[in-house]
């Protein structure tokens, strides 16, 4: 004999709703019994979250790891990735520009036919794998949007935005190929591109030359060519990786606004991927943004001492700039043995000890460099990025599932709703909008 379903479950619901009314009434009893009113930090913490629902919150720079768009792995699921959808759904991430990167190479071929066809195919497999993630694997999820205005109608559906970046314009190739394919990669959805990475590209010195020095002094004449073309089509120009004269030549030819993409303030932590007072100063006066990174080492600098102590084992070692530490800690890079990588391991060990690094960065890290910006270039200039799987993330914002904290401190810092907004989004929004419009009114000349 089977039992009826039915009633079983009638049965059980009636059991459930008297036990979860005793609990509530005695709950009640126990909250009036032992406070009256809740205390200031919940208030705030309450606050924050109607606040952080609310806004649309967007991050403009999201790595991709290209092994995550398959059927059977993918980012609608709850991979170890800093950024998967789930992780969006639960930190109330809503938009996110994610990222056609390609490291600089050093090849010998890197500037001939053969390294830009590398570079290209990679970025166009970039380009195709985060098409698929909105049109195949999570459609219902998350959207692709082409404009600041679409951003805004998909946010408010309710389903997760997609954009796209480009970090390092070096797969456009050469002059035969450059131009027209800034038009391309726009229809393929880019709407930003920093013109180099770590490293120098044939379009622009990096950041990078302040150690190695410099290629081009600035902008290569293509570079230049490719600024105005970015202007025409409607591609927002990302100075995060490039030198400062690169941004400075950038903001004397170009026709709208530009970002930096994810950097933080170089007064704070004076590190070459950082922005100082004058070229903060500078984004100002072009109406641009800065997306103010959460990235450890970009937030929190190492002492003096410890910096020459660096400087010393990376000459000594024949350690490149381009190498990161933790790359090296990751696992082989090109270039070094095996033998070679595990000496400097040792080396880096010991170093640590006699000079240590600073503690990590945090969340209030993170608002001390967005308030130092607010305050120099004021809170129009300003925006919020992570880095996230590119090497991103700090104590209270670890991964996209933690990315209430970050309003929660801006809140806690006394940011009304509509200056966090400000700063989540409208103000990158803004700048998108004046592209387009620069764009329309560029093609509409010819
Ligand atoms: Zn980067």
């Amino acid at each position: 004999m089977r039992p009826n379903p039915n009633t079983c479950s009638k049965l059980g619901i009636a059991i459930l709703v008297a036990a979860l009314l005793s609990g509530v009434a005695s709950a009640a009893i126990a909250a009036s019994e032992t406070k009256s009113k809740p205390d200031a930090e919940s208030v705030l913490i309450s606050k924050a979250k109607g606040i952080h629902k609310r806004v649309l919150t967007l991050d403009t720079h999201n790595d991709i790891d290209i092994n995550n768009f398959g059927f059977s792995r993918n980012y609608s699921q709850d991979l170890d990735n800093q950024v998967t959808l789930p992780k969006m759904i639960a930190g109330g991430l809503d938009a996110s520009f994610f990222i056609v990167y390609t490291g600089q190479s050093t090849e010998p071929d890197a500037f001939e036919a053969a390294g830009y066809k590398r570079a290209y195919d990679s970025a166009i497999n970039m380009f195709e794998s985060i098409q698929r993630m909105t049109t195949v694997l999570a459609p219902t999820q998350i959207e692709f949007a082409r404009t600041a205005e679409e951003v805004r109608r998909i946010h408010a559906k309710g389903k997760k935005v997609a954009l796209i970046g480009v970090e390092n314009a070096y797969p456009l190739g050469d002059e035969k190929n450059a131009l027209k394919r800034v038009k391309q990669f726009y229809e393929r959805g880019a709407r930003y591109m920093s013109l180099a990475h770590q490293g120098h590209s044939q379009f622009s010195d990096s950041n990078t030359g302040e150690q190695i020095g410099w290629k081009w002094n600035g902008l290569s004449p293509l570079g230049k060519q490719v600024v105005l073309e970015m202007n025409r089509v409607g591609i927002m120009v990302d100075v995060s990786h490039p030198s400062k004269e690169s941004m400075m030549q950038t903001l004397q030819i170009t026709k709208a606004p530009i970002i930096a993409s994810h950097s933080a303030v170089r007064s704070l932590a004076d590190v070459s991927r950082n922005m100082d007072d004058e070229q903060l100063l500078a984004l100002k006066a072009n109406g641009g943004v800065i997306q103010v990174v959460g990235f450890n080492s970009y937030l929190k600098t190492d002492s003096k001492e410890r910096r020459a102590a660096l400087k010393a084992l990376r000459e000594e070692t024949k350690l490149p700039t381009e190498i990161s530490l933790a790359a090296l800690k990751r696992g082989p890079v090109g270039g070094i043995s095996e033998e070679q990588r595990e000496q400097i391991i040792k080396r880096v060990e010991q170093l640590d000890a006699a000079f240590p690094p600073p503690s990590r960065a945090s969340v209030k890290d993170l608002v001390d460099h967005i308030d130092y910006a607010v305050k120099k270039i004021g809170l129009d200039h300003v925006g919020i990025s992570s880095d996230f799987d590119g090497g991103g993330g700090i104590d209270g914002w670890n991964h996209a599932g933690e990315t209430f904290n970050v309003t929660l401190e801006l809140v806690r810092r006394g940011y009304t709703e509509a200056q966090i907004a400000q700063l989540w989004s409208g103000n990158l929004l803004r700048v998108m909008s004046e592209v387009e419009k620069v764009a329309q009114s560029m093609q509409a000349k010819k």
